[in-house]
């Protein structure tokens, strides 16, 4: 059967990672999660103070990057982010993580260089990859792509549940409803790939769908492809 890349771009927490997961998983893809790279790449610049008052210290983390090396290992069946080998999955959702991610995917030179890297993953095929630029960059061939968005009350109220439930400590919804607006203005306002639906992707509203419907649209729609493919 002829393997195919999947691409789900979408705001900040409307479930494209649920759907994401669930699709690589029923077709045995591998599931590339892109907004941790970002993630990761800010978590270092936090790490190395090169992040101070609302500012980022540009050239040197630019220095640093041949230094920052992003990758994923499984964890009790879940993918994890490492960054430069330790397992930073839980630092890189923390809020203040989320609170600068969007000032350093805006820099150009950050978004070549990780472009690049999935661009890499997804060159034998068979990956499901979600992000913001995923069908309009990284894979802009990409066999099937979706565009997922939900109201943004229902994203902070499932952002904000998703943070209890993880055990991060300190954090209202109302925080958290402000970080997602920040981050759908910021990501769909910058110069360099900003967050907009393909021409050709699939548009899945999941404010009122629940993650079984979610995954019966998404999977209907990449079932019809491969047949098509495959025929
Ligand atoms: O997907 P997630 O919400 O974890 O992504 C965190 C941030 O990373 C986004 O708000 C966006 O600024 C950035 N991002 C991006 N391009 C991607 C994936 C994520 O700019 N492909």
């Amino acid at each position: 059967m002829k393997k195919i890349n999947i691409a789900i771009d979408g705001h900040s927490s409307c479930g494209k990672s649920t759907i994401a997961r669930s699709l690589a998983k029923k077709l045995s893809y591998l599931y590339v999660d892109s907004g941790a790279m970002y993630r990761a790449v800010t978590y270092y610049a936090l790490q190395h103070k090169l992040i101070a008052n609302e500012r980022v210290n540009k050239l040197e983390l630019l220095h640093h990057l041949p230094e920052i090396h992003i990758s994923f290992k499984r964890v009790d069946g879940n993918q994890h982010a490492v960054l430069n080998g330790v397992d930073v999955e839980f630092e890189i959702r923390s809020p203040k993580v989320s609170e600068y991610v969007s000032l350093i995917a805006k820099i150009p030179e950050i978004r070549a260089h990780l472009v690049k890297l999935q661009q890499e993953l997804g060159k034998t095929k068979g990956v499901v990859m979600d992000g913001r630029d995923i069908g309009t960059v990284v894979f802009p061939s990409a066999e099937v792509k979706f565009y997922v968005t939900a109201d943004v009350e229902v994203r902070a109220k499932r952002r904000y549940e998703e943070m209890l439930a993880k055990a991060y400590e300190n954090i209202s919804y109302e925080e958290i409803k402000q970080n997602i607006e920040e981050r759908d203005f910021l990501d769909s306002h910058r110069e360099v790939s900003p967050l907009e639906q393909a021409n050709d992707a699939i548009l899945i509203d999941t404010s009122n769908l629940s993650p079984d419907a979610q995954l019966k649209i998404a999977y209907e729609a990449v079932e019809a492809k491969l047949k098509a493919l495959n025929q």
